[in-house]
């Protein structure tokens, strides 16, 4: 199934190109009540959501996807965790480039590990990337992003796909400059997530698709993600050996090469085989 957030935060379910509405669906949420527990409510009964949205479906109200305006599929992730240079062409890549701060950071996946991003950076497609920094570089990564759909909690890998929701594309956007990658990539709207969630089952091998992204109609990143150096269940049993996943957080699994910069009035699109594809404006702030 394909479940998008749009225009106002409706749910909806892609079939096609159209969506159905089953925003009916979300009065049968538990009601939240403060403390809120970490993780995404909707993610938390995402099977209970699943099921009613398929009962729901024909009585939604139609419309077509590309009149959506297509937010994030997970509202409220307690984190985003991100895998650097987990291309061995994208390491390299950075290596060369002479306009790379942190050499440190270039070392092998398995000795810098993961880093985090605000969650509050999360948008979806049809918010854009708004440019903080507009006369510094800010570059674009496109990665495949997994969604958690349980607590994890020290998971072995070989356990790692029980505990997947879905899957989206995802834009890791960057500030270039001399500040921690944390700082530079957790500006507002710097994580773009969309065009909607995939579940597991419509995907015949996660590692095995085709990524590619363009800027203004012209590719500039173009992989499989056969190449990651750290896969799938590894990133999850790896993050979730030193702090709990909750439903919702979010997985980038690293981009690979060709990063470049974009400005103000660029459009990015990116796809994944077997997701889709989302177009990105990007903005002044
Ligand atoms: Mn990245």
């Amino acid at each position: 199934m394909r479940l998008c957030r749009y225009d106002d935060n409706k749910l909806g379910l892609v079939e096609d190109d159209s969506i159905v509405d089953v925003s009916t669906v979300l009065a049968r949420l538990s009601p939240a009540r403060w403390p809120l527990p970490q993780g995404d409510l909707l993610f938390r009964e995402l099977g209970m959501v699943l099921d009613a949205a398929r009962t729901a479906a024909p009585n939604g109200k139609r419309i077509k996807l590309a009149d959506a305006r297509l937010m994030s599929p997970v509202a409220n992730p307690s984190k985003v965790s991100a895998a650097p240079v987990n291309y061995l062409k994208h390491l390299e890549e950075a290596k060369n480039d002479p306009s790379t701060f942190h050499k440190h950071h270039l070392n092998k996946i398995q000795e810098v590990g993961l880093f985090l991003k605000s969650s509050s950076s999360v948008v979806g497609p049809s918010e854009g990337v708004r440019l903080r920094f507009p006369h510094r570089r800010n570059d674009h990564e496109i990665e495949l992003a997994v969604i958690i759909g349980r607590e994890a909690d020290n998971v072995p890998a070989a356990k790692a796909f029980d505990y997947i929701a879905g899957y989206s594309i995802g834009l890791d956007m960057t500030v270039r400059g001399p500040e921690e990658r944390s700082m530079r990539k957790s500006i507002d709207s710097y994580t773009v997530i969309g065009p909607y969630l995939v579940t597991p089952d419509e995907i015949s091998d996660p590692s095995q698709l085709d990524l590619e992204l363009l800027v203004n109609g012209e590719v500039r990143q173009k992989a499989n993600t056969r190449d990651l150096v750290i896969g799938i269940a590894d990133l999850i049993a790896w993050a979730s050996s030193f702090y709990k996943l909750f439903p919702g957080d979010i997985i980038l699994t690293g981009t690979p090469d060709g990063v470049g910069p974009v400005q103000p009035g660029d459009t990015i699109t990116a796809r994944i085989a077997e997701i889709g594809e989302m177009s990105v404006p990007i903005l002044a702030a």
